[in-house]
């Protein structure tokens, strides 16, 4: 319910101009699919992604010798369906079964990322999961009481040092104290600065390099935050991210206000990272896990 919900902007335009499509082409051709393109691209899907996603129908329609545009309508939620989940379970979190589960959450600046980590510390909680948050972005003035502000509200422990620190030393404090309470989860925030790709790549080598010492095996799942509504400027940042670290899973927040959700697409098929979580609103318990048979659904429907 939520996730439709969320969806509502996107769908409604999205949904509105496929039925109309549909409506008024009824039977398959070219035309059909150069509108077919417009659409997809005005909903940010992305040129590539559209393109591959055209050749992928074209290939269906005739080969199944499928002729009528609202049987084709199917074919397309199913091949949007598919480029959204290219194995079962790619949207799963890496959770540890025993021992502590590292999360590393990057992101820049103002994308969403502290409620991020808030919403997902509130989402561990409720499934009875102890969590500790390590405030690693010791960079931008006021993250590190924002981050406590999160954690007084979902009831979970901030490790923090002052503004300025060295965030490699916050992120070993904040692992011994969550190995001392016992912590299913540490979630550690970092610094959301762009400028300088160098200085960034080395941080976060920094951080990985202090967590891989602790703990092996971690970080378990290094998720990068984007805001939907960026379109372009999320992919270039997914970029960016991607060359300085191993990314291994996006939240996309700020579905709810936009209009333009295949941005889904264009990041699952263009990057390949998968889309882990999706944030759909400012609350606590507005954040889902990514389902595409569910969002595929919630776009059409
Ligand atoms: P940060 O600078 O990346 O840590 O960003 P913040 O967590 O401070 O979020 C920036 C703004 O985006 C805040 O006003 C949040 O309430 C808002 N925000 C974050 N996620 C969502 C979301 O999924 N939906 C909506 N509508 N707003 C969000």
């Amino acid at each position: 319910e939520k996730f439709k919900q969320g969806l509502t902007k996107t769908r409604d335009s999205f949904a509105g101009k496929m039925n109309d499509l549909v409506k008024r082409y009824r039977k398959v051709d070219e035309e059909f699919f150069e509108e077919l393109e417009e659409i997809l691209i005005s909903a940010d899907v992305g040129v590539v992604t559209v393109m591959d996603l055209i050749e992928m129908l074209k290939d269906e329609a005739r080969t199944k010798n499928i002729q009528d545009t609202e049987e084709l309508k199917t074919v397309i939620s199913e091949k949007l369906a598919e480029l959204l989940e290219k194995e079962e379970g790619d949207a799963d979190l890496n959770i540890q079964k025993d021992g502590m589960t590292i999360i590393l959450v990057v992101g820049v600046n103002g994308v969403g990322k502290t409620t991020t980590i808030g919403k997902l510390a509130h989402k561990f909680k409720t499934e009875g999961k102890s969590v500790v948050l390590a405030a690693g972005d010791t960079f931008r003035a006021g993250a590190i009481e924002q981050l406590e502000v999160w954690g007084e509200r979902v009831g979970v422990d901030v490790i923090k040092h002052q503004e300025g620190s060295d965030p490699a030393a916050v992120i070993f404090d904040a692992i011994q104290s969550a190995r001392s309470k016992k912590a299913d989860i540490l979630i550690c925030d970092t610094a959301g600065r762009l400028q300088n790709k160098v200085n960034l790549m080395k941080e976060l080598e920094k951080v990985k390099k202090v967590i891989a010492r602790e703990v092996p095996s971690a970080p378990h799942e290094v998720l990068l935050v984007l805001d939907a509504t960026t379109g372009q400027n999320a992919m270039n940042q997914a970029k960016i991210f991607r060359e300085a670290t191993d990314v291994t899973g996006i939240a996309l927040t700020k579905l709810d206000g936009t209009a333009k959700g295949g941005i889904v697409l264009a990041i699952r098929h263009e990057l390949d990272i998968p889309v882990k979580l999706i944030g759909l609103g400012e609350q606590m318990e507005d954040l889902q896990p990514f389902d595409a048979g569910t969002f595929v659904y919630g776009l059409f429907s």
